[in-house]
């Protein structure tokens, strides 16, 4: 089943949507209900869904990369 696939992927980089995808900077501070929210680490203003996916995408990536050698 695959949507039952990528929520368990999902699960593993939970933080997904509280990290900058630029400089890897968590911000604690992110509530649920904000949409957008401006790294302090860079300065990039995330779109949190956005963000959410570009991190899922490098965290699939950097996960075949480390299982492939
Ligand atoms: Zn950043």
């Amino acid at each position: 089943m695959p949507g039952v696939y990528r929520s368990w992927k999902a699960d593993r980089w939970f933080p997904s949507s509280k990290q900058c995808a630029q400089c890897d900077r968590l911000n604690h501070s992110l509530a649920p209900a904000d949409r957008e929210w401006t790294c302090t680490g860079c300065g990039t203003i995330h779109d949190r869904d956005d963000d959410a996916a570009a991190n899922l995408r490098r965290g699939l990536l950097a996960e075949r990369t480390t299982t492939s050698t």
